[in-house]
């Protein structure tokens, strides 16, 4: 079974700027899959798609889909994290971020590297998130602007070396994360159009920006699409480029857990005690449903230390977050994102036995300035 070999599992989130084309991208990603159609994929918008949601029973609440993919044969399992819309004071985008290992930042081509791309990377960064980045939107560069290959070649350097001053900044100490079109680490392309490639890809065919503009020019955006499937290239960012959680807890663990060093967290081991972190809490069929991400040990249906407070709660059942329906299992081994029935808080640690430390946290933005009180305008209404 694939939940139990870590080195199978991807926890990945898709973060950007409002309208820079994350629900568009994840859609490729989800048509790779097999969730929906490859002919619909940027057109359903399926992350975010409440009629169609409703029309397949869907459950827009969880903001976590897991799936299998193909790459050469080999099957990996995905859960792939959307990042909650706009950057708040709640520590909800932290808490989004806590669960998964790398995220994609998608960027328009035409706006660059916007507020909300620079906050949410600065929070993935806090998180010792590793980012990745697609340049989306390139046509706009050809069609709109009527860009030269020089001068898509001078947008995309300026996106890279703002995103990477950014990552010197933020990043955590001792990783190498800047963005390097020979590492692979940033792929460029069209999400509406359904296109996209690494250098790599694109060296390996000898193709050049100018022969894309070719192609835009003589409308010919199905061979595009032919040479450059963008979930190939979504695929390879996903299988050979974003961390597995054996890799990505070495370098986490000590960024983002308060209390003594414990080995099994670092080395995602399954065989060991069970800690798990509570990111979101919501409502479901009347009952407390969380989505949480298990680091260390396995988590089965029982009874849990809360550790912020050291009171014990049952998990009830246990679920694989699926887009459709979720499935129910018996247990939830290291590395895995997973949906439980549990009463808990966001922000919450739980072990199976009692630990020194739990999970910080996470870092906010931004602290509110104002406080505004609210009266009755008649103090006799305070009684
Ligand atoms: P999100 O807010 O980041 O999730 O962005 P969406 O995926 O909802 O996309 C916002 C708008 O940009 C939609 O109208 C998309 O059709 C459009 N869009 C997405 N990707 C591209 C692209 O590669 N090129 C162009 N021209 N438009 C795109």
């Amino acid at each position: 079974m694939l939940l139990a070999d870590a080195s199978r599992i991807r926890n990945v989130g898709v973060a950007g700027h409002i309208d820079h084309g994350k629900t568009t991208l994840a859609d490729h990603i989800l048509a790779e899959a097999g969730i929906i159609a490859k002919e619909l994929a940027g057109k359903v918008r399926y992350l975010d798609f409440w009629l169609e949601e409703q029309k397949r029973g869907i459950t827009m609440k969880t903001t976590v889909m897991s799936f299998f993919i193909k790459d050469k044969n080999k099957k990996f399992l995905i859960h792939l994290c959307d990042t909650p819309g706009h950057v708040d004071f709640s520590g909800k985008v932290s808490r989004a971020f806590r669960l998964v290992d790398s995220a994609i930042f998608v960027v328009d081509a035409v706006e660059g590297i916007m507020a909300q791309t620079e906050s949410y990377l600065r929070l993935a960064l806090n998180e010792a998130v590793m980012p990745i980045l697609f340049v989306n939107k390139i046509d706009r560069l050809i069609t709109e602007l009527k860009a030269e290959e020089y001068q898509i070649f001078s947008r995309i350097s300026a996106i890279i070396r703002r995103f990477n001053a950014i990552i010197r900044r933020y990043s955590p100490k001792n990783v190498e994360w800047e963005i390097n079109p020979n590492k692979n680490n940033v792929a460029f392309g069209s999400a509406l159009h359904g296109w996209g490639f690494t250098f790599a890809q694109a060296n390996a065919m000898k193709i050049k920006f100018g022969d894309i503009i070719e192609m835009y020019r003589n409308n010919d955006l199905s061979s595009l699409k032919k040479m450059f499937p963008l979930g190939k290239a979504l695929t390879e960012f996903l299988v050979g480029v974003c961390p597995n959680p054996l890799e990505s807890q070495r370098v986490r663990i000590k960024h983002i857990w308060s209390g003594s060093r414990i080995k099994a967290l670092e080395k995602c081991t399954n065989n060991s005690e069970t800690i798990f972190y509570v990111s979101k809490v919501s409502v479901e069929k009347g009952r407390i449903f969380v989505t949480a991400r298990v680091f260390s040990g396995e988590v089965k249906i029982g009874e849990y230390i809360r550790l912020n407070e050291g009171i014990k709660k049952k998990v009830r059942a246990l679920f694989v977050l699926k887009a459709s329906k979720h499935e129910r299992i018996d247990a939830v081994p290291a590395g895995n994102i997973f949906g439980a029935y549990l009463e808990a808080r966001p922000g919450d640690t739980f072990a199976s036995i009692y630990v020194d430390g739990f999970f910080r946290q996470p870092t906010y933005l931004a602290y509110p300035v104002l406080a505004v009180a609210v009266e009755p305008k008649n103090f006799s209404d305070f009684r």
